[in-house]
């Protein structure tokens, strides 16, 4: 018999961003769209679970170039040929190119976890074509980047047993909770393990970037079985073809594993039930600025008004 599926509390680097943003986002993306898969879902939770996996241009361009490199290094790491960039490139378009219509056809109400949906097509923000270019540009400059870089050829050369992970969803504990965790890669090199970060926003990324990284740090040294001296972060900025490797301290790790701790118990005390992960809408308080507002996926479904 199928298992039931349960809304269990995990953290996570970017859970703790959402809620630190607007705790009704949070509550949104964690609780309210609970369910909206199902046939017999409420109209409100539907909507919910819908708006939830809405893209707008910035995360989109993260989405593609990190899957597209996500298949590449599967295959090499089980020893499949790969293809030429030029064809990898191609491949890459004629799916930018999907997304992009079955968001204009609104396909994404019928089934949001096939079809893509751009916010910008869902609260009709004006972009002009020149701005839609800029943001396939960017994936395709982005992608070249990787794919002509001395780190792909190290990689694409990297023995199949030094693959540690790619993409995968993995998790970690603390103090009995779960850590959720989605490295873009993991690889062996001598006796280090090194977590690789695909990196590809215009800006250079600062905000929740050591937290990320102690993180990954944090998990990587119990699953790969290393001390933290033993563990390398590799963040590669494809935007700006920057490689920056680093290393974390044991101070710093201490220091992000209290910080996790405090955020924790600030998710856990707005539940009516901890142990059972209930949660009420009311409880979570809107952030009601503009300037965050305007930006949010459930704007329709919190403030019409807006
Ligand atoms: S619309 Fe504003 S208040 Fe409502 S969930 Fe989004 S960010 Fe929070």
């Amino acid at each position: 018999m199928k298992k039931k599926l349960e809304n269990t509390f995990s953290w996570s680097v970017s859970r703790d961003s959402v809620f630190r943003e607007c705790p009704r986002k949070y509550y949104f993306n964690y609780y309210g769209h609970w369910g909206g898969w199902q046939s017999d879902a409420d109209r409100r939770t539907r909507q919910i679970y819908v708006l939830k996996q809405l893209k707008n241009r910035a995360t989109w361009i993260g989405q593609v170039v990190h899957a597209c490199i996500a298949r590449s290094l599967h295959n090499v790491s089980r020893g499949v040929p790969l293809l030429a960039v030029d064809e990898i490139r191609s491949i890459t378009l004629s799916g930018m190119r999907r997304d992009f219509r079955d968001s204009t056809d609104g396909r994404y109400w019928q089934k949001p976890r096939v079809y893509h949906g751009f916010f910008e097509h869902e609260y009709d923000v004006e972009v002009s074509k020149e701005e839609w270019k800029e943001a396939a540009d960017t994936i395709d400059h982005c992608l070249k980047t990787f794919y002509e870089s001395e780190t792909f050829e190290a990689l694409r050369t990297l023995d199949s047993k030094d693959y540690l992970e790619v993409e995968e969803f993995s998790s970690t504990g603390l103090d009995g909770v779960e850590i959720s965790n989605k490295l873009d890669c993991a690889t062996r090199e001598r006796d280090l393990a090194i977590v690789w970060d695909w990196k590809t926003g215009r800006r250079e990324a600062d905000t929740g970037l050591s937290l990320q990284m102690a993180c990954y740090a944090y998990y990587a040294k119990q699953a790969f079985r290393v001390d933290l001296a033993h563990v390398e972060t590799r963040r590669f900025d494809l935007y700006r073809n920057k490689l920056h490797k680093d290393s974390i301290r044991e101070n710093a790790m201490q220091e992000m594993l209290d910080y996790v701790r405090g955020s924790m118990k600030d998710m856990l005390g707005l539940l009516d039930d901890p142990d059972r992960n209930v949660a009420r809408e009311e409880r979570f308080q809107k952030v009601e600025r503009s300037a965050v507002c305007l930006k949010c996926n459930f704007l329709k479904v919190c403030m019409p008004s807006l």
